[in-house]
């Protein structure tokens, strides 16, 4: 029933069928079914013309039409005319579709208008508004909401506007049973939240006797949606649990008690100890652990990489360690070189621009088991490496890698090595539950101590002298400094010739000598990157010019200045990012973001937010606020995302309901074998084309 093609419902046709799909992507019942209305009409609820003031956004009011005239020529021209009720008139203006709104009114007649109001030389107007022969509403009791839906310019000409195409889900709903639209949700959870039921939300969600019984039908279309979506993450995460194998790291030997009893520089964060213990519990069970490290710039997280790897050399398997950009590649290799330099490991650097016969050498080391660690870029370890016996795959600064990169890595063995997966900056949580909901995941939620938190402050470009005397205070102090650029795309040229000038400027204020300034940025060659990046890595230059190339993971404890021009254009999180490189050291850091006067409330609004907190996850969560789940940097494009009605932002406390509950079904029945699940199952399985189901029954 359900799936039958749209055109043999009753008022269609193959004309209007047509449109339906190619306009609303209504082929079937079902999918009209879906389509919700985005909002209700209550016809009983007429205001007053003179109610209209310049605080009204929508109103509805009803009146005798008056006035119809065309005036304009061309582009300006216009249909005007005037509604007129008891306490006053309001003009109502067409641009479009003029001889066919003319033709379909009659002046003299009784109409209900809808629409947004504004004012034009002082007098109320709307423009484009809905509007329909006027009927006044019988107090008789079954007066119902009526539907608005969503529609386009062209279906409205062929007579299906917002509220036209309620007729043809009320003709719709009038042929569905109670058995067409089962319940899914297992009955004891219906009760247990007090849901409305499935066939009786979706006659709610569309033709609402109140606006109560429709908010219950929206909540409970809702928390279907999040908890078949947490339902399915969850079992292809017991899945993966329960029939993958993982090599098994059983004991803690040699390689990681020396290190962590001579070596290990500080003591260990609560959060890395606890971290640890999660890695540890995972690769001694004999499968494959897929684990999400989730930590705040500056948390820990490469000490963490490396215990981790040294416990895989314990049991005698090898580590890679994949970093996103080769300067961060090359840092990690120097940074775990310095720290094993008094341990017998071996360890390689591999990155583009490794050298031919050097190379050779590394794949060779990494066959014969010779070589323990590999640091590089995931393009270089992903092509053609092989190893004799990986057994752990670390992917520094996730944001810049896809899903898919990842799984190439687990063909390298017969036994897929484990996965560490570490972002660079937090995820909201709603957002990590619903893209990585199929991974296990640990949060590192606590700086290492007696670091002080960045002061972030906001100054306007033309404060710009003022910003560089600050620096030249820092630097006298022997501090360095970052300049930051925007350069979005490596290969723009405007932004690039930006940066030239901007060397140019900070070269004004800082003479050579007695100042030496590095530069880095794309579209150098990697080596004179990393000669720059060097330079002021070791304190040969205080100044660092550069663009976001730097962003993830440098590590410069000195460095206790950033300044961030047109700091405007950078998002939320780039910039948390960006400012995780300072307030690394025991000195007082400061983060100044540079903007023009222009700049829009959105940036504002995120320059005002980066000057109040210090903290990643709180960032995340605005960030989330501010752009939508759509836009997030890096995170899966996958179907997770794209509910229909439920929102990670706006809908968090049910989707908290539906995880802790999806959870709680999928631990106690992971097969979902028990009766009381049947017919959640059945649900699943009709669905099976679009999810992980299908490989599991
Ligand atoms: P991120 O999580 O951003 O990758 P890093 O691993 O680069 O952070 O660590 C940031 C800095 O903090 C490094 O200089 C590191 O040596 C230091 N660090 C890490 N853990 C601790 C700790 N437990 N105590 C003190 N310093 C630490
Ligand atoms: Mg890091």
């Amino acid at each position: 029933m359900l799936a039958a093609p749209i055109e043999y419902l009753k008022g269609v046709g193959p004309l209007r069928g047509d449109m339906l799909k190619k306009e609303l992507n209504i082929f079937t019942f079902s999918d009209l079914l879906l389509h919700f209305p985005n909002r209700h009409i209550d016809k009983t609820k007429v205001s007053a013309i003179a109610e209209i003031s310049p605080a009204t956004e929508y109103i509805q009011v009803a009146g005798k039409l008056l006035q119809m005239t065309i005036s304009g020529e061309k582009r300006s021209r216009r249909l005007t005319a005037i509604l007129k009720d008891n306490t006053g008139i309001l003009e109502l203006t067409w641009f479009q579709g003029i001889s066919w709104v003319q033709k379909s009114l009659t002046e003299g007649m009784q109409y209900l208008v809808f629409g947004r109001t504004g004012f034009f030389n002082g007098k109320p107007q709307i423009v484009h508004p809905e509007i329909e022969p006027y009927v006044p509403a019988k107090a008789d009791g079954k007066q119902f909401l009526e539907p608005v839906y969503p529609t386009t310019e062209k279906l409205k000409v062929k007579s299906l506007n917002g509220r036209q195409i309620g007729k043809l889900t009320y003709t719709l709903l009038a042929q569905l049973k109670a058995e067409d639209i089962p319940e899914n949700l297992p009955q004891y959870l219906v009760e247990k939240l007090r849901l409305m039921g499935r066939y009786e939300a979706y006659r709610n969600i569309h033709f609402p006797a109140s606006p109560v019984l429709y908010e219950r039908a929206l909540q409970r279309l809702k928390f279907e949606e999040l908890f078949i979506a947490q339902v399915r993450l969850n079992l292809v995460r017991l899945q993966r649990h329960n029939s993958s194998r993982g090599v098994v790291f059983e004991k803690v030997g040699d390689y990681f008690n020396t290190f962590y009893s001579k070596y290990l520089p500080f003591q260990l964060t609560g959060a890395q100890k606890r971290v640890l213990k999660e890695i540890r519990t995972d690769t001694g069970r004999g499968r494959q652990m897929n684990r999400l490290l989730q930590g705040d710039v500056g948390s820990g997280k490469t000490i963490v990489a490396l215990l981790s790897m040294l416990l895989a050399a314990d049991n005698g398997y090898q580590s890679c360690l994949m970093a996103p950009t080769e300067i961060l590649a090359q840092q990690h290799y120097n940074g775990l070189s310095e720290l094993l330099k008094e341990m017998p490991v071996e360890i390689a650097l591999l990155t583009g621009s490794t050298k031919a016969a050097q190379r050779k050498k590394i794949l060779k080391g990494l066959q014969e088991d010779t070589i323990h660690f590999v640091v590089g870029t995931h393009a270089v370890i992903e092509d053609t490496v092989q190893f004799k016996n990986l057994g752990l795959v670390i992917v520094d600064e996730q944001h810049r890698f896809g899903v898919a990169q990842r799984a190439r890595l687990w063909e390298k063995a017969v036994i897929p090595p484990h996965v560490l997966v570490m972002t660079a900056t937090p995820i909201p949580r709603t957002l990590a539950m619903t893209a990585y909901g199929d991974l296990d995941y640990s949060i590192m939620d606590e700086l290492p101590p007696g670091r002080q938190p960045v002061t972030t402050v906001h100054r306007y470009e033309t404060a710009r002298a003022n910003v560089m005397d600050f620096v030249k205070t820092e630097i006298t102090k022997g501090r360095q400094a970052y300049f930051i650029y925007p350069l979005i795309e490596e290969s723009e040229k405007l932004s690039y010739e930006d940066l030239m000038q901007g060397y140019e400027q900070v070269k004004s204020f800082f003479p050579d000598p007695p100042y030496r300034i590095s530069m880095v940025h794309g579209r150098q060659p990697a080596e004179q990157k990393e000669t720059n990046m060097q330079r002021f890595v070791t304190g040969d230059t205080q100044l660092m010019v550069s663009t976001t190339v730097i962003e993830v993971g440098v590590n410069v404890p000195n460095a206790s200045v950033m300044v961030i021009e047109s700091a405007e254009k950078f998002g939320l999180s780039q910039l948390h990012q960006l400012r995780g490189r300072v307030g690394r050291g025991s000195e007082k850091s400061f983060c100044i973001l540079l903007t023009s006067v222009k700049a829009s409330k959105d940036a504002r609004e995120r320059i005002k937010i980066m000057c109040a907190t210090n903290d990643g996850f709180k960032i995340a969560e605005k960030d989330l606020e501010l752009r939508g789940p759509g836009d997030i940097e890096g995170t899966r494009q996958s179907g997770a995302l794209n509910f229909r009605i439920a929102s990670i932002v706006n809908d968090k406390e049910l989707l908290e309901k539906a995880k802790t509950e999806a959870e709680q079904l999928c631990s106690e029945d992971p097969e979902l074998d028990m009766a009381k699940n049947l017919q959640l199952k059945i649900h699943l399985q009709s669905q099976g084309r679009k999810n992980a189901w299908s490989k599991i029954s």
